[in-house]
């Protein structure tokens, strides 16, 4: 007998005809899962009457993405992008797991401010959406959060993203308290004193010759190299936000001999774009694409370990604001539903530098490992039904106006994608299907 609506109950699905990327490959095999967890990979699952069947003949079945740097930008600017809204666009680029960014209106800097936040993802996002408590309170640089009253509502990693802690005293004496509530910190690297009211791009020939005011890499980099100071001192679990310069890989890889404890994370953009891609706001980002030798120095950071994995820092933005003059705009762009094609169809397919395995790994595995996820980030028995159907005989052309993000701010519009996102899947339900022009 058919037990539907058992969806409200567990309900067995069986996924044939598909190629499953398991164990480092895509493979012919069966997958069963229920809303719990995947039950079995094999080459063939014999299910009684009751299991429903997806027949996903001409698909690959990956992985869901986690991604641990996403502006959602509610509470406070919904009108930039909203928790619904957001975590469409990270189903609709693969991401079923997604870490939301905490400078919001209010901070959630409080158990006061986290708990109505958490009750508002909880009723909204599609995806699993897990929030960063700020390192100060506010963000305002000043006091370092409660970290372990907000580790009490299941916050374990915490991030002043958007601005860096100035203070040194500051930041080491957060540091010493999220080694005591065991907490993980996220860290947005920029020192002020390098950044001139109005910079908006790379400091370099490129943005001289348009005329614009360059932001120079110390501005990441002097910052970062304080902190990672601070963390040979101080045992804090620290993790950099959005590399962007050479210097600052040359600071994790040296970090990285000592043993601190210390990851970092790059962009799909910075790996894409260069200074000299940018022609307007719309490729105006914080930190900004830099020159050719940074962005080969990423790719090579990320090859060699020094750089851990991959996050997009989605920071979407209204058109109004985006089309204001260089020094005027705000920086950001989308990212959650052109990165992984974006990436795959350069590195992967075009160039054939990467295999499928280390994209995924550096897009799944590695930030949830990192993230303290566990059972995340791969397809094996006991894991989350967390994945995403994927079409790689299929190509398209990236056109914002089709994305799930309230942000239509991208540089990528135009651009051909040789993979697409069909279906994708979280905790065992289908959460976004993808609509047919
Ligand atoms: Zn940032």
């Amino acid at each position: 007998m058919n037990t539907k609506p058992a969806f409200s109950g567990l309900h067995p699905i069986k996924i044939k005809n598909a190629r499953i990327f398991y164990d480092g490959s895509l493979q012919n095999l069966e997958m069963l899962f229920d809303q719990e967890k995947i039950l079995q990979i094999a080459p063939e699952i014999e299910v009684d009457d009751d299991v429903e069947i997806i027949d996903a003949k001409g698909l690959a079945v990956l992985p869901g993405l986690v991604d641990t740097h996403v502006h959602l930008r509610e509470p406070g600017y919904e009108a930039k992008e909203t928790i619904a809204a957001g975590s469409r666009a990270a189903a609709a680029g693969g991401f079923t797991t997604i870490f939301a960014m905490p400078n919001l209106r209010p901070y959630p800097s409080t158990v006061e401010t986290m708990e109505p936040y958490l009750e508002k993802i909880a009723n909204d996002a599609v995806v699993r959406v897990i929030p960063f408590g700020t390192i100060t309170d506010d963000e305002a640089g000043r006091t370092p959060t409660d970290y372990a009253a907000l580790k009490k509502l299941g916050i374990h990693q915490f991030s002043d993203d958007g601005v860096g802690v100035a203070s040194g005293d500051v930041m080491q004496e957060a540091m010493k308290k999220a080694v005591e509530a065991d907490v993980l910190f996220s860290c947005h690297t920029e020192d002020m004193n390098y950044r001139a009211p109005g910079a908006s791009v790379h400091e370099g020939p490129y943005a001289k010759k348009n005329g614009w005011i360059g932001i120079p890499s110390a501005c990441e980099s002097a910052q970062l190299i304080r902190d990672l100071g601070y963390a040979r001192q101080i045992p804090v679990a620290y993790h950099a936000d959005h590399i962007s310069a050479k210097e600052s890989v040359e600071a994790l890889r040296q970090a990285k001999r000592d043993d601190v404890n210390c990851t970092a994370e790059v962009t799909a953009h910075h790996l894409l774009l260069e200074d000299r891609d940018v022609q307007d706001a719309m490729e105006k980002m914080n930190p900004p694409l830099r020159s050719h030798e940074d962005r080969m120095a990423l790719i090579e950071g990320l090859e060699d370990g020094t750089l851990d994995f991959i996050a997009n820092d989605h920071a979407p933005h209204t058109m109004e604001e985006k089309t204001r003059p260089m020094d005027k705009a705000p920086f950001g762009i989308v990212a959650l539903e052109t990165a992984f094609p974006l990436l795959y169809t350069e590195f992967v397919d075009r160039q054939k530098r990467w295999s499928l395995k280390q994209l995924l790994e550096w897009m799944a595995a590695k930030p949830a490992k990192r993230f303290g996820l566990e059972k995340t980030g791969e397809l094996r028995e006991g894991y989350r039904p967390d994945f995403f159907l994927a079409d790689f005989d299929r190509t398209y052309t990236i056109d914002p106006a089709d994305f799930e993000s309230k942000g239509k701010n991208t540089p990528f519009g135009g651009w051909t994608a040789n993979v697409c996102v069909m279906q994708t899947w979280s905790e065992g339900r289908p959460v976004w299907t993808r609509k047919d022009k």
